[in-house]
């Protein structure tokens, strides 16, 4: 067979292929090669992390550690290509890999992995939910959390330090019980709450103040923080690990279309084949999705979050205001990591406005008026992809080969293990997992939103 057909391919990577390709087996008739010059480098394993490596390490100058994760030159085809390497496309490409066996994916990645969302939200992580499919799956998810540290062999830092959502009106009360019964009739963690327990749990709270009196709370104690970078980069290691090309710097530019679904993506980089193209771009999935000419039911939004100077340890659990959008927890370092609700105008920006700021931080010396004096050390936004029923989107498109995972609003992070696995089982298997079936697209045509807080299309107040 002579392999006579040239095509240069992105990075200097080449294509041969026969001109009689379909009368032969695909491996016989289709080849591609490094850039000429370059040697294809094997991935390095990163070895097991462990407590005698970290001593040895320690006591012999830090010298014996590897990259934990491969940067990689991307191949001209595969058959997944992931668009964002934020936690669900990291988290999407890892379950590929180790759970279905499908190891000729990429992750394409506009800049460095893990600086979109996943590294800029206030790592709360829980499953206290109304709706019941969506119970089902955030707790799908937070049993993922539970075994995450050791199945990645990264640690995390998951603290199961539990989620307090106060109420303040007999109303918000009556909400918060159904919620919870609902919770108990599929066996997850909730627990009504006096007002003397809130006290005794967060001594601060300011039971009497004059705007919202506190009248009791509810809590889910497996509910609690992780360390948001540590899961791009543990999701990243895992995946590189198991053979997933993770490229970086390589924004997508526009979406390829055939007569029979998608074929790739442009890129900086140049153009990529693949046979599924995944997008898991956050609050930039109405963009990718218009350029192949499909309109989302999404709108993208700022939300700041804000970190204290370092004190000494305050509030163990993490708390949350039920008058107004505000949660607060406090990080190992001792800074407290707090947040309220979206700015309220459409925005592609990852930067938010001083009203917003100091609404928050009214709600925060409302309930905490021991915080007054506290300064803030860093602020920063992030862009939300906030749908019109505030759940999330996991689902086939209209194009065959795309996949979309985005619309996650203000609760994407904790929801990023569930959504890796069930977007990897849609891809893997072309149907859903039976824990994300309602997060169909369709559903907003078919008016079956799963409209979690009851408000309708309103982003704000999801
Ligand atoms: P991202 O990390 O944003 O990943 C998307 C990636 O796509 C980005 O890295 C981006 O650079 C890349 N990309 C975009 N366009 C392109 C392109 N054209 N080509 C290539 N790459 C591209 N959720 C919770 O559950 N708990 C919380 O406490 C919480 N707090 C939050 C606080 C703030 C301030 C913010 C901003 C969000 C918060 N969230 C929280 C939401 C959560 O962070 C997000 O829903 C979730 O991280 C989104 O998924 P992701 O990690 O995949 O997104």
């Amino acid at each position: 067979m002579t392999l006579s057909q040239v095509d240069s391919a992105p990075n200097g990577w080449v294509v041969r292929s026969c001109r009689a390709r379909q009368a032969c087996p695909p491996d016989d008739c289709f080849r591609v090669e490094p850039p000429a010059g370059t040697v294809n480098t094997r991935r390095r394993s990163s070895g097991r992390y462990t407590g005698w490596r970290l001593l040895v390490e320690g006591l012999t100058g830090q010298r014996g550690w590897s990259r934990a994760w491969s940067k990689a030159t991307p191949r001209p085809r595969y058959r997944v290509v992931i668009v964002g390497g934020g936690g669900h496309g990291l988290a999407t490409a890892y379950y590929l890999a180790t759970e279905f066996g499908i190891r000729d994916v990429a992750v394409l990645e506009k800049g460095p992995i893990g600086l979109g969302n996943v590294g800029r939200n206030t790592t709360i992580i829980r499953s206290n939910y109304f709706l019941p499919d969506n119970i089902r799956f955030y707790e799908f998810s937070l049993r993922l959390w539970e075994g995450l540290e050791q199945r990645l062999n990264f640690n995390a830092m998951v603290s199961q330090r539990g989620t307090l959502n106060l109420f303040h009106t007999e109303a918000q009360r009556d909400l918060f019980t159904r919620r919870a019964n609902q919770m108990r009739l599929l066996g997850v963690d909730a627990e009504a709450v006096s007002r003397e327990a809130v006290q005794a749990l967060v001594p601060l709270v300011d039971l009497d103040n004059g705007r919202f009196p506190v009248l009791g709370g509810f809590l889910q104690r497996r509910g609690g923080t992780a360390r948001h970078d540590a899961v791009a980069w543990g999701y990243a290691r895992g995946a590189s690990e198991a053979g997933v090309d993770i490229v970086e710097h390589c924004e997508v530019t526009g979406i390829r279309r055939g007569e029979r679904g998608v074929t790739g993506v442009e890129t900086t980089l140049g153009f990529i084949a693949a046979d599924t193209v995944c997008l898991a771009v956050a609050g930039h999935s109405s963009r990718l999705a218009a350029m192949v000419g499909l309109r989302l039911p999404i709108e993208s939004h700022v939300l700041q979050a804000f970190v204290s100077e370092s004190v000494k340890p305050l509030i163990d659990v993490v708390l949350t205001y039920g008058a107004g959008h505000f949660y607060v927890s406090q990080s190992d370092k001792g800074g407290l990591v707090f947040g309220g609700g979206i700015d309220g105008y459409n925005t592609y920006a990852q930067r938010g406005t001083l009203p917003m700021a100091s609404e928050v931080a009214a709600a925060a010396v409302t309930l905490l008026p021991g915080l007054a004096r506290l300064k803030v050390l860093r602020q920063w936004g992030g862009v939300m992809d906030m749908t019109m029923d505030g759940s999330p989107i996991i689902s086939k498109t209209p194009i065959p080969g795309l996949i979309l995972n985005g619309g996650w609003c203000y609760g994407g992070f904790k929801a990023i293990p569930a959504g890796g696995m069930t977007t990897a089982h849609l891809i893997a298997r072309g149907a859903p997992h039976p824990v994300a079936a309602h997060l169909d697209l369709n559903r907003f045509a078919a008016g079956r939103t799963a409209d979690e807080r009851g408000i309708g299309p309103f982003p704000y107040a999801h």
